[in-house]
């Protein structure tokens, strides 16, 4: 395979596999998360102009007039970026790329809380008309715990700037984030600022603690407890059960979730979500092993396969080499998550 003659970043958001990716900034400007180490020992830095200018050049001669409808601005935050250096590089792309229907970028609310809503306007103006912000939790507890840098009262003000902008909102909320400790609060003010955010979309994610993260630190030094999956699946639904009066896609939709089959439209889907989570929540305590061992071992992907007797039986198998060695399930269930990537 011919290597790309532009910069491209290591991340980019599942819903953006099809898109042209160029690159603005070089890792992420906060990195002080301590539940993240996707941009660890990357010097944060905000790309010239020219360069990624000469980038979009490169990229229009490598894909020679393919019909890019969508496009992400890599790395962690692109509005970090002065306002009109950024509205040139969206103008250069829309050029370069007259088929392009949506540029997306990562924002974190911190930043986009020193622009304007006139500069909101004006970049969404310029093309940049979808937004992925990682909120994680809607707890000001837990978003100062994990040190996410931003309040609650951050991402309401800087969601409703983007929206009035005209930009479509995705935010993303990791599950089991307050461990034991703030699980109810994480739950509960989480429902509550997405309920005042209502984003087009919300993207769930499930914590799986990276080695080498400031969370694994806190945990091994027991100052953080893990959730069990099923309480993790709980919490999932205290979130779901305090979603009202918005109009927002809900998707469960990254490989290190549990309950893949949680993706609908709310207000309408809320009650069939709600009865695929109390569905799990009310299996028997060794069929719901059976089907995280499976679902994490890939053998299952929804709830369902779990009615494949062999299927079934050959998980059940490896479960019992499991309980003979005196295993614990937690364990390797958080082992076998926090190795997706
Ligand atoms: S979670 Fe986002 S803001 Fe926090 S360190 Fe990671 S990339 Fe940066």
């Amino acid at each position: 395979m011919r290597s790309m003659p532009f910069e491209t970043g290591p991340i980019r958001p599942v819903d953006e596999a099809d898109s042209l990716l160029i690159r603005t900034t070089r890792g992420c400007p906060w990195t002080a998360c301590t539940f993240c180490t996707l941009y660890k020992g990357m010097k944060f830095s905000i790309r010239s102009p020219k360069d990624i200018k000469k980038d979009i050049r490169a990229a229009r001669e490598y894909f020679k007039g393919h019909p890019f409808e969508t496009c992400f601005l890599q790395d962690g935050d692109s509005f970090v970026m002065d306002t009109g250096d950024l509205i040139q590089i969206l103008t250069e792309l829309k050029t370069a790329f007259p088929s392009l229907k949506q540029i997306s970028s990562y924002g974190r609310a911190r930043t986009m809380a020193e622009k304007s809503a006139l500069e909101m306007k004006e970049i969404a103006g310029a093309g940049l008309n979808k937004l992925y912000c990682g909120m994680e939790s809607g707890s000001g507890r837990v978003l100062k715990r994990v040190q996410k840098g931003i309040t609650p009262e951050m991402i309401i003000q800087t969601a409703q700037m983007a929206r009035e902008a005209g930009m479509h909102t995705t935010q993303f909320i990791i599950l089991g984030l307050g461990g034991k400790e703030l699980s109810r609060d994480h739950a509960q003010e989480t429902a509550r600022v997405l309920n005042r955010v209502n984003p087009d979309h919300i993207r769930v994610l499930t914590i799986g603690i990276k080695p080498g993260s400031g969370l694994e630190q806190e945990m091994n030094e027991g100052k953080f407890s893990l959730l069990s999956e099923a309480e993790i699946i709980a919490e999932q639904r205290t979130i779901l059960e305090n979603l009202e009066t918005i109009n927002s896609h809900y998707a469960n939709h990254h490989a290190v979730d549990l309950l893949l089959e949680i993706r609908g439209q709310l207000p309408q889907d809320k009650e069939r979500l709600l009865a695929v989570l109390d569905h799990f929540l009310g299996l028997p305590p060794d069929r719901q092993t059976n089907f995280i061992l499976g679902r994490r071992l890939g053998y299952y992907h929804r709830l369902a396969d779990m009615e494949n007797e062999l299927q079934y039986r050959f998980v059940e198998k490896q479960a019992q080499k499991i309980r003979d060695s005196n295993g614990s399930f937690e364990e390797i269930f958080h082992d076998l998550r926090r190795q997706v990537v």
